[in-house]
């Protein structure tokens, strides 16, 4: 069965909504310990993945995910395309022949991540986008018997907390490493849009109409 074209649009479209709306909160994170470009790397991600849905709409899902890694990979830039990209990549790899629900996502999103600490040479605790994604991964793991949409309050918090936990992080990897000890005391600007993006598919996900759609 080819990927619901209609949720992919509602997702991406949202997401986009939500790193728009906050932008400018974000970037500000971004200049003072990273170099400000982020946000903008994300946002051309996100145009491009619009730009794609027709093309996606002909798919499965293990497909879809492999040209939504690729195109993040071509299109982010800096630390975070090359991270987005190797997550849904990965992804992609772990699916399958599975089809996509509440089991098979957590069990890929893991894998997905964990990837990402290879390519980022990172893990918990360095003041990055993994502080969030780590722990959202293992909490989706543990409770993949659920249902999903009753998984995403929680995951909410528990990605709240992870940005939270950034603040007094020393930045062990990328560019607010550099600052060394001046790195504390600030968010990490990935982490934020990471709990951002996660908000906004949580978002589209309770919505009634999508519920049970990822199967
Ligand atoms: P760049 O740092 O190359 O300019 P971006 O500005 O797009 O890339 O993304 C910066 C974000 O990427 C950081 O805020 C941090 O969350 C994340 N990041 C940077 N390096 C790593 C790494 N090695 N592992 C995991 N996340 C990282
Ligand atoms: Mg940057």
């Amino acid at each position: 069965m080819p990927v619901p074209t209609d949720l992919l649009s509602a997702l991406f479209t949202q997401i986009q909504n939500v790193i728009d709306a906050n932008a400018e909160a974000v970037t500000e994170l971004d200049q003072a310990i990273g170099d400000g470009d982020h946000v903008y790397n994300l946002q051309r991600g996100l145009q491009a993945l619009q730009e794609q849905i027709p093309n996606l709409s002909t798919l499965e899902w293990q497909a879809a995910l492999q040209k939504i890694g690729m195109t993040l990979m071509s299109t982010v830039g800096g630390a975070s395309g090359s991270l987005y990209g190797t997550l849904f990549i990965s992804m992609s790899k772990n699916l399958g022949v599975r089809p996509l629900d509440s089991t098979s996502l957590a069990d890929i999103f893991a894998a997905g991540v964990e990837s990402m600490k290879q390519r980022g040479k990172a893990d918990v605790g360095e003041k990055t986008m993994l502080d969030v994604l780590i722990p959202v991964a293992q909490y989706l793991q543990s409770h993949s018997a659920q249902p999903l949409n009753e998984l995403l309050p929680a995951m909410e918090s528990v990605a709240l907390q992870g940005v939270e936990a950034t603040r007094d992080m020393l930045a062990t990897k990328g560019r607010a490493s550099f600052l060394g000890e001046r790195s504390r005391g600030c968010i990490d600007a990935g982490a934020q849009t990471a709990q951002l993006m996660l908000s906004a598919i949580a978002d589209v996900l309770s919505k009634e109409s999508t519920v049970g759609r990822l199967g």
